[in-house]
């Protein structure tokens, strides 16, 4: 997928600080976080959403989310995260390329779109 922003960030074609790795996935800081370390899990490889991934990844995939949640509530000490998936342009996917948003929260603070 040449045009795909995450499969370049995957190869390393594009520079992106990759926060987290496991053998499929890896997390990477949102480029415009809708709170203080929204971040993104993202597969290595070019699946479209989550019907076209394996479901052998799935364990994999929400493992690396718990993990990514637990390092976002030390690093900004939140008291919540959000886990979000959208899936298709109608669900708000811009990128077309499986990623899930870890939103850490606080107490007052502001989430545009969220509750
Ligand atoms: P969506 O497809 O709506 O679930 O969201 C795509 C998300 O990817 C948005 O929150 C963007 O800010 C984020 N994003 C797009 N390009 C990059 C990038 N190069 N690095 C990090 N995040 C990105
Ligand atoms: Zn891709």
């Amino acid at each position: 997928m040449e045009e795909c922003v995450f499969c370049k960030i995957a190869s390393g074609e594009l520079k992106s600080e990759k926060i987290l790795e496991s053998d499929n996935f890896f997390a990477i800081k949102d480029i415009n976080p809708k709170t203080k370390g929204h971040s993104l899990v993202v597969s290595k490889r070019h699946y479209q959403t989550l019907l076209d991934m394996p479901s052998s990844l799935l364990g994999e995939f929400l493992e690396m989310g718990k993990k990514l949640a637990i390092k976002l509530i030390d690093e900004e000490k939140a008291e919540g995260f959000n886990l979000i998936m959208n899936n298709y342009e109608v669900a708000g996917q811009i990128v077309p390329h499986v990623h899930m948003h870890v939103l850490p929260r606080k107490k007052g603070d502001v989430a545009p779109g969220l509750p």
